[in-house]
């Protein structure tokens, strides 16, 4: 995989359309909750959403709802519950019921509900999991928590070479879904060394649309923004070479 480092720091959200559909969805929920419930509204989320719309732009954050990712601070007397875009794990969703908390919505991305039936559905024809996806991205204990609840482990593939190291015969059979956001051309290459290994596999592409339509323009973004330090650089060593 190719590392493009760029500053997008200056840049006002990523055309063509700004924040994705899971988050705009979620701040709708959000907003909903507080027109409807008024305050003690607490939102469970993998990373706290303060940094959402609904919470900065629309001030939520000063209209009694919270977002955290402790569910022991949740108090059953005095909040109710919403859970976040980026979804929870079963054993967060356990830990919710056994406290009595009252779940007024859930907010989790389609994108990756979708992602969780598909891994279900490949956990139960009895195949092992493989997720195609950064080791540390937030999406991880999520989706090792569903496959822990049916007996399995999950293998993470983050480079072609990684799927050397999977700790599965030929024969046995893997079923592979993928980070939401994950860049396709990696994709693509580490599908071909699996199909390779492997001669029992199934695949679920679970890349959300949103994020596929916008990877490319950030890919751009980088790799203007890199063209511009670039030209900076140059410009400021030849400024010092005509100054000694
Ligand atoms: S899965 Fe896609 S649409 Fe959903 S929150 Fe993530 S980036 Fe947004």
């Amino acid at each position: 995989m190719q590392i493009l480092k760029g500053d997008l720091s200056n840049i006002k959200g990523i055309p063509p359309s700004g924040l994705c559909v899971g988050v705009h969805r979620a701040g709708a929920v959000h907003q909903k909750m507080v027109a409807k419930y008024g305050d003690h509204l607490a939102v469970w989320s993998l990373r706290p959403d303060l940094d959402f719309i609904a919470f900065k732009k629309e001030g939520l954050g000063e209209q009694g709802i919270r977002s955290t990712n402790d569910m022991e601070s949740i108090n059953a007397s005095d909040e109710r519950l919403i859970y976040g875009v980026r979804g929870a794990p079963p054993e967060v969703r356990e830990k919710a019921r056994q406290k009595g908390l009252t779940l007024l919505a859930d907010a989790t991305c389609p994108f990756v509900t979708q992602q969780e039936e598909a891994e279900l559905s490949l956990l139960e024809a009895g195949c092992h999991l493989v997720v195609l996806s950064s080791r540390t991205h937030h999406g991880i204990p999520r989706l090792q928590g569903i496959a822990r609840d049916k007996g399995k482990e999950v293998f993470i593939v983050e480079r072609e070479e990684d799927v050397d190291t999977i700790r599965l015969t030929r024969f046995e059979p893997i079923g592979v879904i993928v980070q939401t956001t994950f860049w396709m051309e990696t994709y693509k290459k580490i599908i071909a060394r699996i199909l390779e290994r492997f001669a029992n596999v199934q695949i679920r592409n679970t890349a959300c649309i949103d994020s596929l339509q916008r990877l490319p323009e950030v890919e751009k973004l980088a790799r203007r923004d890199l063209h511009c330090w670039r030209m900076r650089l140059v410009l400021l060593s030849r400024s010092r070479k005509r100054r000694n």
